[in-house]
């Protein structure tokens, strides 16, 4: 398989340059050139086979002409060591939980999977040569991606977070791994980390003396797994004899509801999608208006979904453009046609987490709350609506015991993060700092 810039100005790649690089030299996304479709058979099978065997048949879709049928197996297997079931919440309402895995969130599928695609094509060629992953986060994105490379073979993870500006659940979920994982504690923002790690890649000394890489979330080898689960919602629902599925996603940086897009277009049979915002709302009018106008992030309750500009957006435009070959308004006809928004302030998040309490007893994160109002306000009495909970509520342990007026049990994995010792390096905000750390590192 090829991949193609969505901004045209770049060579196509094959997957292993998508995957090392990232991003293409013209700053665009990685799009796959075709998507097959899935055999009918196939799609009829589904209720039957277990998760990890529907995960490997989408994935060899996609990685088949790249990765040797056998690897990709264990590759998918591997990523795969935890469920992620459909829950029955009330009447036509069901929660898909992605929070089963290390971390807790969804992201652990597509940084596991990651992980394990990179190992594997490094492994052999430059013997002896790790590889070093730089990672810039606000929170949940260096966690996921610290323990998805955690003792993985070749690989060291440095992951640069800002000093005091991450809450204590989330720090002491890469702080306190060890092995080849490195917390690198900047004085700064988040996007002063940011700039480290660009201006690391771009530094030519640097690069000659260490090979260096990207882990961030719209590498095509981070969001395409995500679309596993999504298939694996339909099999187990489908066996229970549900069928005209509405898929619910909370959406940030859109790289979620994107795989299950992708999803449908190798014939997923969900009948239609909502994205599901906080109050940043520029996909929400985009909808409306069909004009795309990116404005800062707001911060929120759902605070992994304040995105002001987000960068899957060009792959959904790409996706129903054909290419760019329809004209704008014509694609807008097909996105509207197949996903609709929805856009909900602080106050309606703690609203659905109290009523869904109330009436239900199950436990939301704001999140996941934003996907399950978005299915009550809209979803049509003959459908079956899925939401995605993107992340256990424990995670947010003090907003939802505020909010329900709980004191929700922190689930066993992530106690046992919080009792390690965290061990960081403190830099100055410096990239001359920043490069002496690594070059002796
Ligand atoms: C990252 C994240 C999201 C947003 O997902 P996108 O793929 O960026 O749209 C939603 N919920 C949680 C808990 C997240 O960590």
């Amino acid at each position: 398989m090829k991949y193609y810039s969505t901004n045209h100005q770049a060579p196509v790649a094959n997957l292993r340059k998508a995957v090392v690089k990232g991003l293409a030299e013209d700053r665009g996304l990685y799009m796959p050139e075709e998507i097959y479709k899935l055999p009918q058979a196939f799609i009829d099978d589904m209720p039957a086979m277990r998760f990890q065997d529907i995960a490997y048949n989408v994935a060899s879709q996609f990685f088949g002409d790249d990765v040797d049928l056998d690897g990709l197996q264990d590759l998918v297997y591997d990523t795969l060591s935890f469920d992620c079931p459909v829950v029955k919440v009330k009447d036509n309402i069901y929660s898909l939980e992605l929070f089963h895995g290390p971390t807790l969130a969804f992201k652990d599928v597509g940084a596991r999977f990651m992980a394990r695609l990179l190992q594997y094509f490094i492994r052999g060629e430059r013997k002896g040569e790790t590889v070093n992953v730089l990672v810039a986060t606000s929170g949940d994105t260096g966690s996921a991606v610290a323990n998805g490379f955690l003792g993985v073979d070749g690989i060291d993870v440095y992951v640069l977070y800002p000093k005091g500006k991450v809450s204590p659940i989330q720090e002491c979920q890469f702080t306190t791994l060890g092995r080849n994982i490195t917390a690198i504690e900047v004085d700064g923002v988040f996007d002063d980390c940011q700039r480290l790690v660009k201006s690391a890649f771009m530094d030519e000394e640097l690069n000659r003396h260490m090979k260096l890489t990207s882990a961030n979330s719209i590498n095509v080898a981070r969001f395409l797994p995500q679309a596993f689960y999504y298939f694996n919602a339909y099999a187990r629902l489908k066996a229970l004899g549900l069928d005209n599925l509405v898929m619910c996603v909370p959406s940030g940086n859109f790289g979620n509801i994107c795989a299950a897009l992708f999803g449908h277009q190798m014939g997923l049979p969900v009948k239609r999608f909502i994205a599901a915002n906080n109050a940043n709302d520029v996909f929400y009018n985009y909808l409306l208006t069909g004009r795309y106008e990116p404005k800062p992030s707001k911060q929120t309750l759902a605070n992994a979904m304040d995105v002001g500009d987000p960068s899957n957006f060009a792959r959904i435009i790409n996706l129903y453009s054909q290419d760019g070959k329809l004209s704008p308004e014509e694609t807008h006809r097909r996105i509207t046609s197949l996903i609709s928004g929805a856009t909900y302030s602080d106050e309606q998040i703690r609203e659905a987490m109290r009523s869904c309490y109330a009436e239900t007893g199950y436990i939301l994160d704001p999140h996941g709350a934003c996907g399950y109002r978005a299915l009550q306000e809209q979803l049509q009495p003959s459908e079956v609506g899925v939401f995605c909970e993107t992340a256990h509520p424990a995670k947010f342990k003090e907003k939802v015991d505020e909010i329900l007026g709980i004191d929700i049990d922190i689930p066993e994995r992530l106690a046992a993060f919080m009792r390690g010792e965290k061990q960081s390096v403190n830099i100055p905000n410096d990239f001359e700092a920043f490069k002496a750390f690594l070059m002796n590192a």
